[in-house]
């Protein structure tokens, strides 16, 4: 498959063909733990990472491992690993970059999962977030410390649409020598590919845009494969060896995408999350369609926004696509066909006013997913933010006013009639 094909033709090609055993032209769906193996040299020899090769399902699968072809290609990274949720791959990028003691500068405005996930980091296993006290990349820099392993950001930020310079923090990241790891989750590679940007890790939740039905959960890991890892005291699993792997040194043996390949062994062989390959599959089938769909998200939100914000009942919505948003230039600049379809908005009559709003919506369903065909609504502060300090929550900019959209691909005039009979009721 070539990497010359444009966006759209490897959303539908890349990673995947027609089955050599079969001639099957959809991926077929490898539901099977374990692989024959041929001898038991080439046994030892997989196990020894010493041949590639499928073994047991957890670690890898013909299904998954077309999944994660296919996002490598669509994101330009050497690499990448699918594991069983967003959360996890936040958690198992986390845990292979760093050990008890060292720290990650991370943007202060993160999807509320994260935020939690840090917090009980920090608490239970002493992986420190450092938080920037904004989103410049002057922020991300004044944070860092000699115990800083990485910086973390997301793209586009779930749930405010605040597009972020990844461009300049990648440029902070390099000066300090640090990999800078972003969640692109609410970008998808059809709207923005960190890498291009200077990104070593993207992550992605495919609950979300990728798979694009809300049928399925999955995350991803992308590598790179740019980073400098062999910097001695740190990055241990990747530049030291693995004593019950004979001896593996990553960066030695996979010098072209050694972050994956420890995500994989530490990730995936010891802490296990691995994803099924029902759920690749079906993620696989949701990307074909990833660039039709996301323009029509884009155009939607784009639409729903304007409304909102020359609607008497509303305060203020938060949407960079709009003239006269604040983050409007870097929204411009990194998403020219809008920054996707999840933003916040808030109402005049405060809570109240947002949880009648939410209970008054008949098309809109009221639920907590986000990127998916359906348009869906939430109140923040009260669900996915509310394990948060009012400080955290404030700094991701989820009040008690604040209410989440994720429009999707229905006809827009028919969103705009149901937002705005719920806006009559909630008044
Ligand atoms: C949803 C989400 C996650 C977590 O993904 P799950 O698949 O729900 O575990 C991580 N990051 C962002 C930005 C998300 O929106």
């Amino acid at each position: 498959m070539s990497s010359a094909h444009r966006f759209a033709t490897q959303a539908i090609h890349a990673g995947a063909a027609p089955d050599p055993a079969t001639g099957a032209r959809a991926t077929p769906i490898y539901f099977t733990n374990g692989f024959v193996f041929d001898s038991t040299e080439q046994a030892a020899d997989i196990f020894a990472m010493r041949r590639t090769g499928f073994s047991y399902s957890r670690g890898s699968n013909p299904t998954v491992a077309a999944l994660e072809r296919r996002v490598a290609a669509l994101e330009g990274a050497k690499a990448a690993v699918a594991v069983s949720s967003g959360q996890s791959a936040v958690l198992l990028v986390l845990m292979t970059l760093m050990r008890s003691g060292e720290a990650y500068v991370a943007s202060p405005r993160l999807f509320g999962g994260s935020l939690g996930l840090m917090r009980r980091l920090d608490g239970r296993y002493d992986l420190k977030p450092q938080f920037a006290a904004g989103l410049d990349p002057a922020d991300f820099e004044a944070a860092i410390t000699p115990e800083t392993r990485a910086i973390v950001c997301e793209s586009i930020v779930n749930p405010c649409a605040t597009v972020v310079d990844i461009a300049g923090i990648a440029e902070v990241a390099r000066r300090h020598g640090l990999p800078l790891v972003v969640d692109s989750t609410l970008a998808s590679p059809a709207l923005i590919r960190p890498i291009e940007h200077g990104a070593d890790i993207v992550i992605h939740s495919t609950s979300k845009f990728l798979g694009g039905s809300g049928q399925t959960i999955g995350g991803m890991i992308c590598d790179a494969g740019r980073f400098d890892w062999t910097r001695p005291g740190r990055y241990n699993l990747l530049n030291e060896p693995w004593p019950d792997y004979d001896g593996l040194v990553v960066t030695e043996r996979f010098p072209d995408f050694p972050f994956a390949v420890a995500c994989r062994l530490f990730g995936l062989r010891d802490l296990g999350p691995g994803l099924s390959p029902m759920n690749a599959f079906l993620t696989l089938t949701g990307i074909e369609t990833l660039p039709l769909r996301m323009a029509r998200h884009c155009a939607n939100a784009r639409a729903v926004a304007a409304h909102l914000k020359d609607h008497p009942a509303v305060e203020w919505v938060s949407y960079p696509g709009l003239p006269g948003q604040p983050g409007e230039e870097l929204a411009n600049r990194y998403v020219p066909q809008g920054p996707g379809s999840i933003f916040t908005f808030a109402l005049k009559g405060g809570e109240p006013a947002a949880l009648r709003f939410i209970a008054a919506l008949e098309l809109v369903s009221h639920l907590v997913n986000i990127g998916e065909i359906k348009s869906l609504a939430i109140h923040p502060a009260t669900t996915t933010h509310r394990q948060l300090r009012p400080e955290e929550r404030a700094a991701a900019m989820v009040g008690p006013e604040t209410v989440r959209l994720s429009i999707g691909l229905e006809n827009v005039e028919d969103i705009l009639a149901d937002i705005d009979q719920a806006l009559a009721q909630a008044a």
